[in-house]
């Protein structure tokens, strides 16, 4: 499934500046440094979520990673039309081919993300499957690495197997900590998080319940 991926060697090797050109800008006027990416969407799809994040958050840089190539491709080309409609828009959000199980670290440095996405995940139902998810005890190890203290983490899914199992795996690992829903009535991504991509609408349609659970990156372990 790696094949053909293009993955910088380190984070500072990174060309974002070809991903969001209006964020990049060949003359810059003084004092000027672009943001840098802050949310990730992994496993994307067809860039739902991107769409939505660019209108809710304008100035925020969100990446979206995706593993399969025509599924990216798809989604950096709406991407693509969407800016050329209307120039205003969806300049601040992109999509790539990566895996996420492997290449987190080579995009972003540490505590860089403030935001991280897992919408709908492959639920690889069969117990043999299960080194497949992409919630995992080492990658969440990677995951809280990328992710700031403070930082919030989304996932959702139709499968209430999986649900269980990402809910504890973050549960029980030291980097993360569970935030309660009911303290998210303000976070305007909440609400959305079950309907807003393609698979959220598959979901919806089949009748299945959206099942949304969030969690904080840890604040850091001071040495004694
Ligand atoms: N998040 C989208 C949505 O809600 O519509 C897509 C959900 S789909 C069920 C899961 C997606 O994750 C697929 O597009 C798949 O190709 C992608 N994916 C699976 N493993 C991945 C990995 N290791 N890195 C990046 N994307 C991955």
């Amino acid at each position: 499934a790696d094949r053909g991926l293009s993955v910088p060697p380190r984070p500072q090797d990174m060309d974002w500046a070809s991903l969001f050109p209006d964020f990049f800008p060949a003359d810059p006027p003084p004092g000027y440094s672009p943001p840098s990416v802050e949310t990730l969407d992994v496993g994307c799809g067809y860039g739902g979520l991107l769409v939505l994040l660019s209108a809710l958050f304008p100035q925020d840089l969100a990446l979206g990673l995706e593993l399969r190539p025509r599924v990216a491709a798809f989604t950096a080309q709406r991407i693509r039309s969407l800016r050329a409609q209307e120039p205003s828009r969806c300049q601040n959000v992109a999509c790539v081919r990566g895996n996420a199980m492997r290449n987190l670290p080579h995009f972003f440095r540490r505590a860089q993300l403030r935001r991280l996405f897992f919408l709908f995940p492959d639920p690889h139902f069969k117990r043999t499957k299960h080194k497949w998810r992409i919630i995992s005890p080492a990658l969440l190890a990677e995951y809280g690495y990328v992710l700031r203290p403070g930082g919030l983490v989304y996932t959702v899914t139709d499968v209430p197997e999986l649900h269980q199992w990402m809910v504890k795996h973050f549960r029980e690992h030291p980097l993360f900590e569970e935030v309660a829903l009911g303290q998210l009535a303000s976070d305007p991504l909440l609400s959305l998080l079950g309907t807003v991509t393609e698979e959220g609408v598959r979901a919806q349609r089949g009748g299945r319940t959206p099942l949304p659970a969030v969690f904080r990156g840890a604040p850091p372990i001071n040495p004694m």
